[in-house]
């Protein structure tokens, strides 16, 4: 059989490169075709080389244009900027696009892929949280497809395989608590960068970090799962499982709940993601049986983790408020790990951020980029106010 092609957008990052030792490890069955990287040129440079890319993707136009190339595979096309992307995407030759630039700035190109009716594994989750009704409309139209890579949807995705629709009764989505989970309420406040940058269980790129020690995180996976699998809120529940063994589950009707469990390794979800729908051997962690484990469940407490409620909002009302409470987030962590904002104000924040915009039902992309801007200008009114 011929390599499966795979576009890995953000292949400088966290994902990526988990990404790139998932193809590595695949006895040449997937082939990264393609990487982009936005800052981290030199590690773009070198995964370009070690995989033998065809295209290499340099997103920052500046960077790229000082950037000294040496060293590139012979014949490689090199392009550059957000329509670079979008050009590397829709290439004929690729058969997979891994989404795995972080934050707004993977809505375009994971658009792109879908209109070119390519299969996307996406891990850029905040793509469904800003757009998901888009998103869905693009995947009916052209006949696209849309694997989850963040562990909790890959977990529920894997646990529906042959399940009806209307078998399902509700998804229950796992959260470690995030560093924070057992500090007195009260010391919240007093929480710095590098407390937030420490996760007990995953090893993340900053923003997501700071989105699972906040729950914001678990907030955009709720609205994630709501467009992903056509839930509503309702059927959409979280549990604290400090141990993040068990990546989520799925309650059917009839009772039965199952689970998908696996160490704490984003090399499984990448790969279930890239080989779908088949299952083969690969570099993942496993469960060690040999050893006592304990398994702990428990309900999170709202005082604490307020991002929960705000993310059932969002995923009840839809509309315009996943992008606005994307957004708003995004400045928020930004803000703090500037050092501008403290830890307990994000939340509160982006609340407020989300209150004051002018919600729409049926929102335009162009519209959803407009109030992406304008909740970033509204977070830093917020700060001077
Ligand atoms: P990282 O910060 O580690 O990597 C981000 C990637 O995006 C890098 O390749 C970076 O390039 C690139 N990038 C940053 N800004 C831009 C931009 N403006 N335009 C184009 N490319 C850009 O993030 P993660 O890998 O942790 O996360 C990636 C996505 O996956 C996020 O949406 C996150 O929510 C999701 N996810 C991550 C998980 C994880 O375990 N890390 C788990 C589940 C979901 P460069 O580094 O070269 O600047
Ligand atoms: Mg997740």
């Amino acid at each position: 059989a011929t390599a499966k092609n795979v576009a890995v957008l953000g292949a400088t990052g966290s994902i990526g490169q988990s990404a790139l030792e998932v193809i590595a490890a695949s006895s040449g069955r997937l082939r990264a075709f393609s990487v982009s990287g936005h800052t981290r040129l030199d590690l773009l440079s070198q995964a370009a080389r070690d995989h033998g890319s065809r295209t290499v993707i340099a997103t920052n136009r500046e960077l790229a244009d000082a950037h000294r190339w040496s060293g590139l595979p012979g014949g490689i096309r090199r392009l550059t900027g957000p329509e670079g992307l979008e050009a590397a995407v829709a290439d004929p030759a690729v058969d997979v696009v891994l989404a795995a630039i972080v934050g707004a700035a993977g809505l375009q190109s994971t658009l792109a892929a879908l209109e070119a009716g390519k299969v996307v594994a996406l891990a850029n989750k905040e793509t469904l949280v800003m757009a998901g009704p888009i998103i869905q409309d693009v995947l009916q139209q052209k006949g696209g497809s849309l694997i989850p890579v963040d562990s909790e949807h890959s977990a529920v995705f894997q646990a529906m395989q042959g399940a009806k629709a209307k078998e399902v009764r509700r998804v229950v989505l796992t959260a470690s608590g995030g560093p924070f989970r057992t500090w007195p309420v009260s010391q919240l406040s007093q929480i710095t960068v590098s407390e937030a940058l420490i996760h007990p269980t995953w090893q993340m790129g900053p923003k997501i970090t700071v989105d699972s020690a906040t729950m914001m995180n678990k907030a955009l996976e709720i609205i994630e799962a709501r467009w992903l699998f056509n839930l509503s809120a309702e059927q959409i529940e979280v549990v604290i499982h400090p141990q993040s063994i068990v990546h989520s589950f799925v309650e059917f009707v009839d009772g039965s709940v199952l689970a998908q469990m696996s160490p704490p390794d984003m090399k499984l979800p990448i790969q279930y993601a890239l080989e779908y729908p088949d299952r083969l051997p690969g570099p993942a962690e496993r469960i060690d049986w040999s050893e006592r484990m304990t398994l702990e469940f428990e309900p999170p407490d709202p005082e604490r983790f307020p991002a929960i409620a705000l993310g059932h909002q969002c995923a009840r009302t839809g509309g315009t408020s996943g992008a606005v409470l994307n957004a708003a987030n995004e400045a928020a962590v930004q803000a703090f790990l500037d050092g501008d904002l403290h830890f307990t104000e994000i939340v509160p924040a982006c609340r407020s951020v989300l209150e004051s915009h002018n919600f729409e039902p049926r929102p335009s992309l162009s519209r959803l980029i407009e109030l992406d801007a304008w909740a970033r200008q509204e977070m830093n009114t917020w700060m001077l106010a």
